[in-house]
């Protein structure tokens, strides 16, 4: 598909409409919030005006249906003119009109509809997809609360609601004909016939709200639909009859809480009923979606697996499985395997975690009170496969213990996964050979053939051309080839690496992002950062894996020394932190306090102006992450080794020039092999010396007593040294970290990771070398695209021959 080309006219009697709908009488009455709103609605507008583009441009691909809990998508109106190739006309258009189109962008409110890099994988998924022209829609919940704001209040985490506008936000498009009804509750009743029939206890109304997904260049738009939930019917007119005024709204109250806000755990199940239903709803209307686009471009449900795959981001939208079967058996009268057949032919699921306390199960009363067809159906499933473990390891219950999709009183939702679908996938190559390995070995052994990796990716359009415009003009210039949409290109810039010319271009972008992005800190901090220090950046969700903490030892240790020693032979830095905590997450947010509590203090001491500075940047979201990743000199990726599925905030760092601090975890490995070793400073224990460490008993008191710094270090946090005397402040994190038997291995990771550290030192001082190696991870780091991501499914997933 072609390029659409702007036409300035039509925009501009779009505008016009605009600021005529909000009843002015000129445009230059408009706020800069009505400026944003008005311009991204008359775009839009254009958009939604097109010919709708053949709805599947490549007959032969299978359409994808990407289910998403969360997609953390950032702004749309800066991206969307990126991606059309509007950008610079619409600047030009409203400077005409004496307006900024820089300004007016400030005024989006990100929508925050995920909680970290799950979510935004999801976002970038679906720009590849339009890019690379693989038709598909996502599915997903539009909450009216997004992520909680943070602030910080004498250093603690606070949480406000993230009311994102979601009733005027511009971009969204609806069509009440694509209303979907949801049952849930009640119970089965026994027909005549002897089969079941749910009568469910309570309905909602599903409401589509599409988001348009442009691809780059191309004239390819693809929705994002978002299901909102209301009621189904606007009043009970029985209970109405009856006088009962005030309860005859009760559906509608159910149902506005249903969407109302996003669960802001990540990497962590709570469990929740309202989850599971959460769950459910935005389940049942994509599949039902899914079914009804399907008849309607007359087809058969035989075929269902020819045309459609439903890729299942996690196990948050498990129940899809479930639910098909049910529409399939129920509705359609269909037997048992030809449903199944169809079923478990159209299913992928993408595993994002070992951990167990991520591992989704839920508890048998609960799925059985909110959805007890389901639950039968769940039980058949494991029933019949029960037959199949059987035959395989003959009376051998540890094996079924491990294996059942149903044990115990619990729903195992990734074990559904792996037997209900046609192909499961790790994140990156150590991540997927963990999941053989440790996770789902025997089902390994069962089907060798359903396992792949597709290692994950990012966006260039976002995270290079969007959020670093001055080093994708560099590129642009030096390259004269468009990379956005191909990234092997940056592979060109390897030789300029030795053009000092090009260095030195490319070290003064680096410089402008720092200013930029101190500038951004002096007004939302009041700290006012040296930009010729190094710019240390570890910018993820708080998480003990994550290990901030280890960071905070560090930063600790650096103090330390130069404390000791003024005369200590240190490069300046900047350690600048961005992470939210889960608000019933205690030890992150203890963690995120003593951060914040020795930022005041090192900030505080004259000693260390001009040497070190610490600083926890609120509210850490997509808009400030294109902030603060073209700034960073180097990328903090510390996870304990096999803790991090990939990471995807280490892609986007390397490919804006910063140097990896990192162990060998998740994508860092393969980032490793492609910049080099020389290029990136790995440190610490690796997967096997962390095992064996857990295996032999881990000792953190034996480090802590044989240490001094590190011993010095903790015990200055337990004198209540950095928190005016209060000996308790840090209780958590110290008791995590000395006696609770840290399975994350921070202590046994220190010295290492400050050796790496004095690495990093020694080749900054260095400039020439320096930015030598940040140009070589910019040149280096192109297979990290999301649109080779998205090739890579094709290949081993979706598109693959059966
Ligand atoms: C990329 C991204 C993440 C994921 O970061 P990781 O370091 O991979 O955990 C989280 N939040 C935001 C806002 C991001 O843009």
């Amino acid at each position: 598909m072609s390029h659409i080309p702007f036409d300035k006219d039509v925009f501009l009697a779009a505008l016009t409409r605009q600021w005529q709908h909000f009843g002015l009488t000129a445009s230059n009455q408009m706020t800069e919030h009505q400026w944003w709103q008005a311009v991204s609605a008359a775009i839009a507008e254009q958009l939604s005006a097109l010919p709708q583009p053949k709805a599947v441009a490549k007959s032969e691909l299978r359409h994808v249906n990407y289910l998403s809990m969360e997609f953390l998508i950032g702004r749309l109106t800066a991206n969307n003119l990126i991606n059309l190739g509007w950008y610079d006309a619409v600047e030009k258009a409203l400077a005409a009109h004496d307006v900024l189109l820089s300004d007016l962008l400030e005024q989006e409110t990100d929508p925050a509809l995920g909680n970290g890099g799950l979510g935004r994988l999801a976002a970038c998924f679906l720009d590849s997809m339009a890019t690379v022209e693989q038709p598909a829609t996502g599915y997903g919940l539009c909450y009216q609360y997004g992520l909680f704001r943070q602030s910080f209040s004498e250093g603690h985490q606070m949480e406000a609601p993230d009311n994102w506008e979601r009733e005027s936000y511009p971009w969204f498009r609806h069509n009440s004909a694509l209303n979907v009804d949801v049952n849930f509750g009640g119970k089965l009743v026994k027909q005549p016939d002897g089969s079941m029939r749910w009568q469910p206890a309570l309905t909602l109304r599903g409401e589509a709200w599409d988001l348009p997904i442009l691809g780059y260049h191309n004239g390819v738009s693809q929705p994002l639909r978002l299901w909102q939930a209301t009621h189904a019917h606007p009043f009970d007119l029985t209970k109405f009859n009856d006088g009962q005024f005030l309860k005859a709204e009760s559906d509608g109250i159910e149902a506005a809480k249903l969407t109302k806000v996003l669960y802001p755990n990540d990497n962590h199940q709570a469990g929740k009923r309202l989850r599971l239903m959460q769950q459910y709803f935005h389940c049942a209307c994509s599949v039902a979606d899914i079914l009804h686009k399907h008849h309607l471009a007359g087809r058969k449900l035989a075929d269902l697996p020819k045309y459609e795959v439903i890729q299942l981001n996690d196990t948050h939208p498990t129940i899809a499985i479930p639910e098909l079967l049910r529409v399939l058996l129920d509705e359609h009268q269909m037997p048992w395997d030809e449903a199944w057949a169809i079923t478990s032919n159209t299913f992928a699921y993408t595993n994002h975690t070992l951990m167990p306390e991520a591992l989704e199960c839920w508890d048998e009363r609960l799925v059985r009170s909110l959805l007890p067809r389901h639950f039968d159906i769940i039980k058949q499933i494991n029933a019949r496969f029960k037959k199949l473990v059987q035959k395989q390891w003959p009376n051998d219950e540890a094996v079924w213990a491990k294996l059942a999709v149903h044990y115990d009183k619990q729903v195992r939702m990734a074990n559904l996964c792996v037997v209900g679908g046609f192909a499961v996938n790790g994140v990156a190559q150590l991540h997927s050979d963990l999941v053989v390995k440790d996770l789902f070995p025997e089902y390994h052994q069962l089907w060798p053939n359903k396992f792949h990796n597709v290692t994950n990716g990012i966006t260039p359009r976002r995270w290079l051309k969007q959020c670093n415009p001055a080093l994708a003009s560099l590129i642009d210039k030096t390259l004269k080839k468009e990379w956005a949409n191909d990234l092997d290109v940056l592979k060109g810039l390897e030789s300029y690496a030795d053009d000092a010319k090009f260095r030195q271009k490319y070290q003064a972008i680096k410089r402008d992002n720092k200013i930029a992005l101190a500038k951004y800190v002096k007004n939302v901090m009041g700290l006012e950062l040296n930009v010729d220090a190094i710019f240390d950046v570890q910018i993820k969700r708080l998480h003990e894996y994550k290990r901030q903490h280890l960071n905070l030892l560090h930063i600790l240790a650096l103090y330390h020394e130069l404390r000791d020693n003024p005369q200590a032979d240190r490069v300046p830095r900047v350690f600048l932190f961005g992470a939210k905590a889960a608000p019933g997450y205690y030890l992150a947010k203890n963690i995120i306090y003593a951060i914040n509590k020795v930022a005041e203090k090192i900030n505080n001491d004259p000693l260390m102006k001009g040497r070190l500075q610490v600083a926890f940047i609120p509210d850490y979201r997509v808009s400030v992450a294109e902030l603060m990743i073209p700034a960073a000199d180097i990328s903090e990726q510390i996870s304990t080794a096999g803790k991090e599925a990939s990471g995807t905030g280490n892609m986007k760092l390397a490919l804006n020039g910063a140097l990896t601090v990192g162990t060998l975890d998740g994508a860092n490995v393969e980032i490793a092999q492609e910049v080099g070793e020389e290029n990136i400073f790995i440190f610490g224990q690796t997967v096997e010396q962390v095992k064996a460490t857990l295996a032999k008993g881990y000792q953190p008191k034996a480090i802590y007593r044989k240490d001094k710094q590190l011993k010095l270090i903790l015990d200055e946090l337990a004198k209540g040294h950095y928190s005016n005397g209060d000996k308790q402040a840090f209780d958590q994190m110290l008791h995590s970290l000395l006696d609770g038997g840290d399975p994350y291995l921070v202590l046994a990771d220190f010295a290492d990771y400050c050796r790496a550290q004095k690495e990093v030192d020694v080749m900054y001082r260095d400039q020439e070398q320096w930015t030598r190696a940040t140009i070589l991870n910019t040149a280096r780091v192109g297979m990290f695209s999301s649109d080779r991501s998205i090739r890579d499914y094709q290949k081993r997933i979706w598109q693959a021959k059966r």
